[in-house]
């Protein structure tokens, strides 16, 4: 694997014909032939009813699934050859639902990455990734249990980050939170996202989300990427239908509180 960092713009992520099948006769098509690049330094959102392939596609890039066919390249390599301890530290992985280990303190959840690859992080570190997800560095001495939803969600994306990696995939982060939680951890993904000169790449239902933090939405159905824009051309009505219908979601409840507003 190369270690040299990739520049802004240059593709990080190219996905080449990615097919992932299940089923003894590989009759349930997950991801059905993708292909897309995602440049370094964008903040990707990957949009799609529940069961269009969202999740599975977004793990064929740290290897937690393996295409049935096809390929996807990290910085220019094949995942499939690359050290899996390099892809854990370069790849910072937020996962669907809550994800810390109940058992363990707060500081110890965040420092498994690491510690699984043979290295500690020091109390300091800790600290400095508390810091960067808005939460105390007392808190690293809490249980997982003693803190709310959304302070469970930081703590994920503060392990996330404790590798310093270039890309962070997200499985949708918030979606357990409530709306205000959601959008205050929203605003502080996007924010480091930015600081940190990361690579982002989002999984949600929430259109809302995708316009409101990324640079560029694909809509996923039945395991194909069917729109491939960015938020304003999602607005615009840009995307085809089934992008169209997602976007009418959003686009309704501001009409009805615009309405609401006037009396
Ligand atoms: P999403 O994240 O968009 O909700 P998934 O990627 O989880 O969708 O799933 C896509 C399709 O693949 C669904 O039909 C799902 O049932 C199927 N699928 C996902 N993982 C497995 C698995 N491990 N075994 C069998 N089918 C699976
Ligand atoms: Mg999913």
């Amino acid at each position: 694997m190369q270690e040299t960092p990739s520049r802004r713009g240059d593709a990080l992520l190219t996905f080449e014909r990615v097919e992932r099948r299940y089923g003894d006769a590989g009759e349930v098509v997950a991801v059905g032939g993708v292909s897309l690049e995602v440049a370094a330094g964008s903040f990707v959102a990957l949009v799609g009813a529940s069961g269009s392939g969202k999740s599975t596609l977004l793990k064929t890039v740290n290897t937690l699934v393996e295409p049935s066919a096809g390929r996807v390249l990290f910085a220019g390599e094949d995942v499939a050859e690359a050290k899996p301890a390099t892809l854990r530290r370069r790849i910072g992985y937020v996962f669907q639902g809550i994800g810390l280990f109940p058992h363990m303190r707060v500081g110890e959840n965040i420092a498994i990455g690491p510690r699984l690859a043979g290295e500690s992080l020091s109390e300091q570190r800790i600290a400095e990734l508390l810091g960067l997800v808005e939460l105390d560095a007392d808190m690293a001495e809490r249980m997982p249990d003693e803190l709310s939803g959304g302070q469970r969600q930081r703590v994920g994306v503060a392990r996330a980050l404790a590798g310093d990696p270039e890309l962070l995939l997200m499985d949708e982060p918030f979606g357990a939170l409530d709306p205000i939680t959601r959008d205050a951890l929203g605003d502080t993904v996007r924010g480091l996202h930015d600081r940190l000169g990361l690579t982002t790449v989002m999984v949600t239902h929430d259109m809302a989300e995708a316009l409101l933090l990324s640079d560029r939405v694909l809509v996923m159905d039945a395991g194909r990427i069917v729109a491939d824009e960015s938020p304003h051309a999602l607005l615009a009505g840009e995307g085809g239908e089934i992008a169209q219908g997602l976007v009418a979601v959003p686009r309704e409840q501001a009409e009805k509180l615009a309405r609401m507003e006037r009396g």
